[in-house]
């Protein structure tokens, strides 16, 4: 059993007493714990410590939230950094590319017992049922290239059978270079959009059977090479994700047998050394076994720490909730003036989430259109803010004061021209009378509860 890093931390936090930013000695001394943590979760040594150095650069000079301890904040800091490390929360990174010229080939490398053949029935599954992930279905067929293991071609087309997938005929004393001619030539005849590879294993890297992979990857030129990994693997994790993707180029990773009691420290070093994303985690050995990968969760898993994260996540959330209810008790006076447009802007740069936010305020039409398409990135909040910054108080708090000729002074000021002004003063009018709509539909708090 592993000592919790909140048991490890425990003593460490005492210490930090801290309610202002996070010092380098604090961190540090905190940072020492997380590293035990993560060699405790099966995370290779060089990668354990390629992780902390980077996350203890972002969590220097971090301020500390209210309600929370300074070691909250550090788990909060160095979860983030683990969830960003393991590919961040893109679903998209899970989707292979097969959007090529049929038919797309799908590689399967990895270790013998590692999960190859069993994964590549469950993502033939998932292809040919397309409902499985909201896509079109696709045609498939497997073929299985390993002539070592006795009846391991038998074995691909019993899972074929069962998940109602076309596999290439067994041919008795074919090599697997061979196979795989015949393999892409049958999918190319029969029309198939995908071929799936399974390759042998051996029990550890040799290079026989990566001569093998490589003569096979040169016959097929797959799309997508696949390593599979057994999450259990451990230290080991980092020399064979070395191997493998010295010798092919690989796309991505499948991780298996995550529903055991591995600690996901694999995924981190796997992820680390080949620098590629995981795209799905093989949970069970039934075929619907498997799922897209998520970093979230097993950075939680990693850390054993999700209550922690949850509480500072909650904190920082009451933070905007106090800034948002500041807002309603302007709004609830009538008052909505170009300082409060420039809070708002800075809050929405912060929540990330623009197109989404706008889409709520009713009567934003035009900003709103703007927004959605990502037309209101980073940059033009700056600029909006620079066009603001050049106006008098008296201005801001009385934008219909702004004539011709201010408009003129302002776009100099600001380095922009009297077109964005106009533009910026319009969504500040739409922006007004949205809010006026917000207030009768119970406030900016009535507002956030509708978004959930
Ligand atoms: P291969 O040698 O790489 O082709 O490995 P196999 O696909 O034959 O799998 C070896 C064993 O691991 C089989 O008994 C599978 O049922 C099992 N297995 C594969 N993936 C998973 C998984 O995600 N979870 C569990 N629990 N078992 C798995
Ligand atoms: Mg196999």
């Amino acid at each position: 059993m592993f000592e919790s890093l909140s048991d490890r931390l425990g003593g460490v936090f005492d210490r930090l007493r801290g309610r202002g930013a996070l010092t380098e000695a604090d961190v540090r001394q905190a940072m020492r714990e997380v590293r035990i943590a993560l060699l405790e979760a099966d995370v290779a040594l060089p990668v354990a410590r390629q992780f902390v150095d980077k996350a203890t650069e972002a969590a220097i000079g971090q301020n500390v939230l209210r309600s929370v301890t300074p070691g909250q904040q550090v788990v909060k800091i160095v979860n983030d950094a683990l969830v960003e490390m393991l590919g961040g929360d893109d679903a998209e990174a899970a989707e292979l590319k097969l959007d090529v010229a049929p038919p797309a080939v799908v590689m399967m490398v990895g270790l013998q017992g590692s999960g190859k053949t069993t994964t590549t029935a469950k993502i033939a599954r998932r292809l040919s049922k397309g409902s499985i992930t909201g896509r079109a279905t696709k045609k498939v067929l497997m073929a299985s290239l390993d002539v070592n293991r006795p009846n391991a071609q038998e074995q691909l087309a019993t899972l074929g059978t069962q998940v109602e997938v076309a596999t290439l005929p067994i041919v008795a004393g074919q090599q697997p270079v061979d196979i795989a001619r015949r393999a892409m030539q049958a999918a190319k005849l029969q029309g198939f959009d995908v071929l799936m590879l399974d390759t042998a294993g051996r029990l550890h890297v040799d290079q026989a059977l990566m001569d093998e992979m490589k003569a096979v990857a040169e016959v097929a030129t797959p799309n997508e090479i696949l390593l599979v990994v057994d999450s259990l693997t451990g230290q080991d994790a980092v020399n064979v994700a070395q191997n493998f993707s010295e010798q092919v180029p690989l796309t991505g990773v499948v991780l298996t047998r995550m529903d055991g009691d591995a600690r996901g420290g694999a995924a981190l070093s796997m992820r680390a050394v080949t620098g590629k994303p995981i795209k799905f985690a093989g949970v069970g050995e039934k075929m619907d076994a498997l799922e897209a990968f998520q970093p979230s969760r097993v950075a939680g898993r990693i850390l054993g720490m999700g209550d922690v994260v949850s509480l500072v996540e909650r904190a920082a959330e009451a933070i905007q909730q106090e800034d948002a209810e500041r807002m309603t008790a302007r709004l609830a006076k009538g008052q909505f003036d170009l300082n409060d447009l420039r809070a708002q802007l800075s809050q929405m740069q912060r929540m990330g989430g623009l197109g989404a936010l706008a889409g709520m305020l009713p009567g934003m039409k035009g900003a709103q259109k703007a927004m959605a398409s990502g037309a209101v990135d980073e940059k033009i909040l700056l600029r909006m803010d620079a066009m603001i910054t050049s106006m008098t108080a008296k201005e801001r708090a009385k934008p219909e004061l702004i004539n011709a000729k201010r408009k003129i002074r302002i776009a100099k000021g600001s380095g922009t021209n009297v077109q964005e002004v106009n533009k910026l003063l319009k969504m500040h009018l739409e922006m007004q009378t949205a809010m006026k709509k917000i207030k009768k539909m119970g406030g900016m708090k009535g507002l956030l509860g509708m978004l959930g």
